[in-house]
C-alpha cells in the first residue's frame, strides 16, 4: 500500500517530539500532526506581549550526562546547542512548613544529616525514611527496560523491595517508620510534583521523583522554548519529514485491526505505515473506535490525576532574589498536614489558605527571552478540581470568572504577607490557568496534569509505552510511560528503540 508517510505520531508533548525526532534522524519519512499552535505539550511556551511563559514546566531531571534528556539530545546531535544550568545543589527546593524553611539538597545523606541535626530526637525514622529511599532507588535504576514475565521471574530477587513496596502509599511507609507529623510534611515537600499527598501516592513513585531531582534539578539555559524548538526543528529540518502545527486528528480510522488514516479535524486525511500517539491513551481509544481496544482494557482503566490552578505573573522594580526567591523553587505549606489541604482544596472547595508552588525562571538562568531585561517571571500553582470549575464554565461564566478572580486574589495575599510586600503594586502582568485552560490548550483530559493518577494501582509492572491492540498503532505519553519531562521523553526514546528494532 503506498502512504503519505513511514510515521505518523499524533501530538507533539515531548514524548511524541522524542520518537519522531529519532525516527527522523534515523532516515524514516515522518509526520507529526498537533492540536495547538506551538509544540511541547505541557512544555510549550506562549506569550502575553513581551513575555513569554512556559504553560506548566519549572525544573527537569535526567539532564546529566548519560541520562535520559540528554541521551535525546545527544542522538539527536544537538546536546551542545541545548545546555543546562543547574538549580542550586545546596537547596533546589525550599519547603517552607507553617514559616519554617527546610532547603533540599543534592545528596540524600546530606539532606538526612541537615533534618537529623534539626530534629535530633526524630534521628530513627529520618535515618530508616533515607535508608530505604536510597535503597528503593537503587532498585529502580536496575530496573530491566522491558518487563515480560519471563524477564521478571528472573530479575526479581533483585527487585525485592519494588515488589514489597509497589501497593504502598507514602502514608503506609511513614507509618512503618514512625515518621511525626512535620517531617510528613517536610518530606513530602515536592508533593506537588505528583499532585497527590501522601495518603494516596505511589511510595515508588515519591521515591522516583525525590531520587530523579536528587541526582540534579535542571533548567535549559535558554529557557524551554528554545529546548522544545530545538528537537522540532530537528523533525522540520530532515528530509521527507513535516511538523504540522493546528492539525487535531479527530478521527483515527482502522480497518481489520489496523490504522489505515488518520483525518485532522480541518478535513485532511494522512496516511502512514505505523502510528504513534502521543495522545491519552483513553482519548486515542475513543478517536480509533474504542470496541478495538478490547484486549487493552486493563491499560485503559485508569482514573487521571488532578489539574492546576495556574499563575504566571511578570513583576517589575522588585528584584525577587530580595524576597527569599532564587535559583530555587518555593514550596509554601500553611501547615504540616497535606492530606488535609488537599481535603480542603479538592472536597470541600476551599482554597483560602493552599499550600503554593512558586518557580523563578528568570532566576533559573539569566539568559534574555522570557521578559524585558528589568522585570522577572513568577510562576505559582496549586491543586485544583476541574470538575467543579469546568461546570461552572460552563453554566455560569460571570460567576466562573468570579470564582477564579478571588482565588487568585487570596493567592496575591498570601504571596504579600509572606513573600513579596505589596507585589500587586509590582505586576506588569497576571494571567490565571484552570484546569479547564489544559484541557483546552494541551488537550489533556479532565485537565489532568500527569496523566493517570500516581496511585499504587497505577504502578503496574511493566508501565510503559506500548503496542496497542490496534496491529500498527503505539502509544507513548506520561500514561503509557512516566509523566514528567523527563519521563515522557523515556517513554518516547523507549518506544524508538522498540521500532527501530522492527
Ligand atoms: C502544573 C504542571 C507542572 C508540571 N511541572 C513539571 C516540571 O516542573 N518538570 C517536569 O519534568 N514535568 C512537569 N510537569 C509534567 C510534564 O509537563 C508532563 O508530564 C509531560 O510534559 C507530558 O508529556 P507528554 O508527552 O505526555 O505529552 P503532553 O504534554 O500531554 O502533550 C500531548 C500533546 O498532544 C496534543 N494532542 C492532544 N490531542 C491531540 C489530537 N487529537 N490531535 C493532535 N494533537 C493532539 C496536545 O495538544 C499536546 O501538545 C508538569 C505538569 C503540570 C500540569
Amino acid at each position: 500500500m503506498s502512504t503519505d508517510f513511514d510515521d505518523l505520531v499524533i501530538g507533539a508533548g515531548m514524548a511524541g517530539l522524542a520518537v519522531a525526532g529519532l525516527l527522523a534522524r534515523e532516515g524514516r519519512r515522518v509526520l507529526v500532526l498537533e492540536a495547538h499552535d506551538v509544540p511541547g505539550g505541557y512544555a510549550h511556551t506562549f506569550s502575553v506581549g513581551k513575555y513569554r511563559f512556559c504553560a506548566q514546566v519549572h525544573y527537569i531531571f535526567g539532564c546529566g550526562e548519560g541520562e535520559t534528556v540528554n541521551g535525546l539530545l545527544e542522538r539527536l546531535g544537538i546536546a551542545d546547542q541545548v545546555p543546562f544550568v543547574r538549580l542550586d545543589p545546596e537547596g533546589f527546593d525550599h519547603v517552607v512548613v507553617g514559616g519554617e524553611r527546610f532547603r533540599v539538597p543534592n545528596g540524600l545523606a546530606k539532606h538526612r544529616d541537615r533534618l537529623i541535626r534539626r530534629f535530633p530526637e526524630h534521628r530513627e525514622p529520618l535515618v530508616r525514611y533515607f535508608h530505604e529511599v536510597a535503597a528503593v532507588a537503587e532498585e529502580l535504576d536496575l530496573l530491566p527496560k522491558q518487563i515480560t514475565p519471563l524477564v521478571a521471574l528472573r530479575s526479581a530477587h533483585r527487585h525485592l523491595r519494588l515488589l514489597r513496596y509497589l501497593k504502598w502509599t507514602l502514608a503506609d511507609f511513614y507509618d512503618h517508620v514512625g515518621m511525626p507529623p512535620l517531617l510528613r510534611g517536610v518530606l513530602a515537600g515536592q508533593s506537588g510534583d505528583y499532585l497527590l499527598p501522601p495518603r494516596d501516592v505511589s511510595f515508588l513513585l515519591h521515591v522516583a521523583l525525590v531520587s530523579g531531582y536528587d541526582k540534579g534539578a535542571f533548567y535549559p539555559r535558554d529557557h524551554f522554548f528554545h529546548f522544545v524548538e530545538s528537537i522540532a526543528e530537528v523533525i522540520r529540518s530532515s528530509p521527507g519529514c513535516r511538523l504540522l502545527l493546528e492539525h487535531e486528528v479527530a478521527r483515527i480510522h482502522v480497518e481489520r485491526g489496523n490504522v489505515t488514516g488518520v483525518t485532522t479535524a480541518g478535513g485532511q486525511t494522512f496516511t502512514a505505515r505505523r502510528y504513534v500517539s502521543n495522545v491519552d491513551p483513553q482519548l486515542t481509544a475513543r478517536l480509533a473506535g474504542e470496541r478495538w481496544f478490547e484486549k487493552d482494557t486493563r491499560r485503559l482503566d485508569y482514573e487521571y490525576s488532578y489539574g492546576t490552578l495556574t499563575l504566571y505573573l511578570a513583576v517589575r522594580g522588585i528584584d525577587l532574589r530580595e524576597h527569599g526567591f532564587g535559583s530555587f523553587n518555593v514550596w509554601h505549606y500553611p501547615h504540616a498536614d497535606i492530606d488535609r489541604l488537599y481535603d480542603d482544596q479538592l472536597l470541600r472547595h476551599d482554597l483560602s489558605n493552599p499550600w503554593l508552588f512558586l518557580s523563578t525562571p528568570t532566576l533559573h538562568s539569566g539568559a534574555p527571552g522570557l521578559c524585558p531585561p528589568d522585570e522577572q517571571i513568577l510562576e505559582v500553582a496549586t491543586v485544583m478540581d476541574h470538575d467543579r470549575f469546568a461546570r461552572l464554565r460552563r453554566e455560569d461564566r460571570r460567576a466562573y470568572n468570579r470564582e477564579k478572580k478571588a482565588i487568585v486574589a487570596g493567592v496575591l495575599d498570601i504571596i504579600e504577607s509572606r513573600y513579596v510586600p505589596e507585589l500587586r503594586r509590582h505586576l506588569s502582568v497576571r494571567v490565571a490557568g484552570t484546569p479547564a485552560t489544559n484541557a483546552r490548550f494541551c488537550r489533556a483530559p479532565l485537565g489532568n496534569s500527569y496523566g493517570a493518577a500516581l496511585v499504587p494501582a497505577n504502578m503496574r509492572p511493566g508501565r510503559g509505552p506500548y503496542r496497542s491492540a490496534v496491529e500498527n498503532l503505539w502509544l507513548a505519553n506520561a500514561t503509557a510511560g512516566f509523566p514528567s519531562v523527563a519521563g515522557a521523553i523515556g517513554a518516547g526514546v523507549r518506544l524508538y528503540e522498540d521500532l527501530a528494532a522492527r
